[in-house]
């Protein structure tokens, strides 16, 4: 596949975490384009497998499904090799699995900082790794990390999340250096809120503390930093990674690119 392919038919991506929210609505996008999915996120097997068949049959692309745990840097080497014996390659890697955890740094607890750290940032580090060498020698990638306003900025009662995500964006910049007479871009997404199943938590914290609806406290969670009053749809980063993989986007690397309602504008 040459760099003047304008198409993303027959190329594989692996999206981590691609079984919910952000993922799985990238997954979606890169697939109505003919893409080949390597899918991962924690689900059953027999789950996966059925995500993975319904994928490969509404759009006639090949799938692998893993539910690998990110915490360990052997399960992703062993399911990003069991994904290229499927598949033939990884062309495409989008960064995605994340977790959250909200305390603050005097009563957080180690154990969640350390899964934070290693899921939301070292597994990106393992994965960049093993996929490089690929990328190199065919001269054609694309790197998406998807980072986080948090990646820019910080709040309170987001340590580890803060730490990771400002991190990923570090480890972007020195991907894209190192990678730019490769082929390679490799670029971070910024986002401020999106509405998946990872905000609900402080959603209904919110709720409870402060006796509001779920709906009522969504829009003070939003709003408390956001001048867009609305939360991103899952699709709309999708369609952003989409367009990082494209010929437009060929001189975009080493970018940490904010998709945050104007959060950081401030
Ligand atoms: P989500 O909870 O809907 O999905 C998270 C995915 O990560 C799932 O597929 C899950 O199975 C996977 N995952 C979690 N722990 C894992 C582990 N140990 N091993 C393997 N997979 C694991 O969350 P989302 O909102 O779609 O988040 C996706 C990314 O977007 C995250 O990195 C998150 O930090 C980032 N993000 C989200 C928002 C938001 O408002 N939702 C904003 C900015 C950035």
């Amino acid at each position: 596949m040459s760099e003047g392919q304008t198409t993303l038919k027959g190329r594989v991506a692996l999206i981590t975490g691609s079984t919910s929210g952000i993922g799985l609505a990238t997954a979606h996008v890169l697939a109505e384009q003919g893409c080949n999915l390597l899918l991962h996120g924690l689900m059953s097997d027999v789950e996966g497998a059925i995500l993975a068949a319904d994928f490969a049959e509404q759009y006639h692309i090949k799938t692998f499904f893993s539910n690998a745990d990110l915490r360990d840097a052997k399960s992703i080497h062993d399911f990003m090799d069991a994904g290229v014996k499927a598949l033939g390659s990884i062309d495409i890697l989008v960064n995605n699995a994340g977790i959250q955890h909200t305390e603050n740094v005097a009563n957080f607890p180690i154990d969640k900082w350390n899964d934070i750290i290693a899921i939301n940032l070292s597994s990106a580090f393992h994965t960049i790794q093993k996929v490089l060498p690929a990328m190199a020698e065919k001269r054609w990638g694309r790197i998406i990390n998807i980072a986080s306003v948090h990646g820019l900025v910080a709040s309170v009662n987001k340590a580890a999340y803060c730490a990771a995500k400002h991190g990923i964006v570090g480890l972007t910049k020195v991907v894209a250096i190192e990678c730019a007479e490769q082929g390679i871009t490799v670029n971070a997404i910024c986002p401020g809120w999106v509405d998946t199943p990872l905000i609900n938590k402080q959603i209904e914290a919110i709720a409870e503390n402060k006796g509001l609806s779920y709906d009522e406290a969504k829009y003070q969670l939003v709003t408390a930093k956001q001048p867009l009053p609305e939360m991103l749809d899952p699709r709309q980063i999708g369609e952003f990674v989409l367009f990082l993989c494209g010929s437009a986007a060929r001189g975009i690397t080493g970018a940490s690119l904010a998709m945050d309602g104007a959060w950081t504008a401030q």
